[in-house]
């Protein structure tokens, strides 16, 4: 497809960000891009709009950039799972771990019903481990995961074996 060109070419890279080490792939500068940023949504569309999906659920924070406009372009409601203590209502919790450390998700109790059809949508997969505990949540809630969305995929760090032992699949623009 020749919009992945414009999407990968709108993406930079930051190096030592955050730390020492490490190369950052920023999508910043996607959404300075309206074209490569519109092609980025209608491809997700596009794959999920027939797959009968209730639910976007976007991972904190850059999931909260691609998915309420999937979400309103396929139909579906948005729910954000949102780093801890930041949502106001009751929430289930689910900890994952880090490379160094551990980190947790947190969804509104009620957001998410038993029958919901939900695609997990983030801006990057790595290890895999963020979007496992989003699938954990939206399952614990009684929701069927039906995909994974992330704009990158880092293939080195295996998320997507990771996911495939869940029995997810993955759907990503560029590696
Ligand atoms: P994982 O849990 O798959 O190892 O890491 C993915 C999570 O870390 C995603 O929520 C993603 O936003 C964030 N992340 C890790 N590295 C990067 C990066 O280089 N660029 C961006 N944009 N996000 C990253």
């Amino acid at each position: 497809d020749g919009r992945i060109n414009g999407i990968k070419s709108a993406l930079r890279v930051i190096p030592n960000f955050p730390k020492p080490g490490i190369m950052f792939q920023d999508i910043t500068t996607l959404l300075l891009d309206p074209k490569a940023f519109k092609d980025t949504i209608d491809l997700f569309v596009e794959h999920y709009k027939h797959e009968s999906i209730s639910v976007i659920a976007g991972i904190e924070a850059r999931g909260f950039i691609f998915g309420p406009s999937i979400a309103l372009a396929i139909g579906a409601k948005f729910v954000p799972l949102r780093k801890p203590k930041k949502l106001p209502g009751e929430v289930i919790s689910e900890k994952y771990i880090l490379e160094y450390g551990s980190d947790c998700l947190e969804m509104h109790v009620g957001a998410v019903k038993s029958g919901d059809r939900a695609l997990v949508v983030d801006d990057l997969i790595a290890t895999g481990g963020t979007i496992c505990a989003a699938i954990n949540l939206l399952e614990r809630a009684g929701a069927e995961v039906v995909g994974c969305a992330s704009v990158i995929e880092v293939p080195d760090l295996k998320g997507r074996e990771r996911l495939k032992s869940h029995g997810k699949e993955l759907y990503v623009l560029v590696e």
